[in-house]
């Protein structure tokens, strides 16, 4: 069942999408050459904290860490290890929920490290630009599958791999409600969009091929092929003044 919040509703959910927004990015800024993904999600987890959120994938369907970092190969859902270290011209993704007030934001960003080679840069831009060519579709009376046209349309151009079995999905009270989000569709197809939903959309893209793997951990999504793969994503809210971005950072 598809939940449409009020206005009310959204307004109060902003505070968790602001607060996810800047967890997110101070964590990227944070990022430094030898530092382990345990030593970054525990930065992140503490920014939550402080500003009196709860971090949302902290045991979420037993998911040990705050956010989920998932590094060159890794597509989504890398657990902080004290093992994996960053290393210079690593892509470093960065997956961050934060609860308060009774609801949930939920945003993600690839950040480079240091000298990352150029095709993995164009990997990057063309993944964050397919992010905002998929929110332009998140009107009033657009469907589900304009979302993920438009997605599909701009990284398929450039020869890029779209992952299938992980989607966006709705927002709010919980941290994935319906409907799911795809990153691929048919204009014109799928559920309508209405006032009130609130979304997040994040293209998961490789480089090369759509295939994944998941490691024995149970989490760790790679590619099949062993190419880089850009993680971005914004929870949206659909209102009748079109698309409102949600997870803006404000302090960085
Ligand atoms: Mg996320
Ligand atoms: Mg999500």
């Amino acid at each position: 069942m598809i939940i449409v919040k009020s206005k009310h509703e959204v307004e109060k959910m902003q505070k968790a999408c602001t607060i996810t927004a800047n967890a997110l990015h101070y964590g990227g800024k944070s990022i430094k050459v030898g530092m382990s993904t345990y030593e970054l999600d525990k930065l992140i987890h503490d920014y939550i904290v402080k500003n009196g959120a709860k971090p949302s994938f902290l045991g979420h369907g037993g998911f040990p860490g705050s956010a989920c970092i998932s590094i060159n190969d890794q597509v989504i859902h890398g657990i902080p290890s004290k093992k994996k270290i960053i290393h210079d011209g690593d892509i470093v993704s960065i997956d961050v929920g934060a609860y308060i007030d009774g609801f949930h934001g939920d945003s993600a960003f690839t950040f480079p490290v240091g000298n990352v080679p150029e095709e993995t840069m164009q990997l990057l831009k063309v993944t964050e630009e397919s992010l905002y060519k998929g929110i332009e579709q998140a009107v009033v009376g657009n469907r589900i599958g304009d979302i993920g046209h438009a997605v599909e349309e701009h990284c398929v151009s450039y020869g890029y791999g779209i992952v299938r079995q992980f989607v966006g999905h709705g927002v709010g009270k919980e941290l994935h409600e319906s409907p799911e989000i795809p990153n691929y569709g048919k204009a014109g197809h799928g559920s309508r969009l209405i006032a009130g939903m609130t979304i997040a959309i994040e293209p998961m893209i490789n480089a090369v091929g759509d295939e994944i793997k998941i490691l024995p951990d149970g989490w760790t999504v790679l590619t099949k092929s062993g190419s880089p793969s850009a993680h971005f994503e914004h929870t949206v809210a659909v209102t009748p003044d079109g698309p409102l971005i949600m997870t803006k950072p404000t302090v960085l």
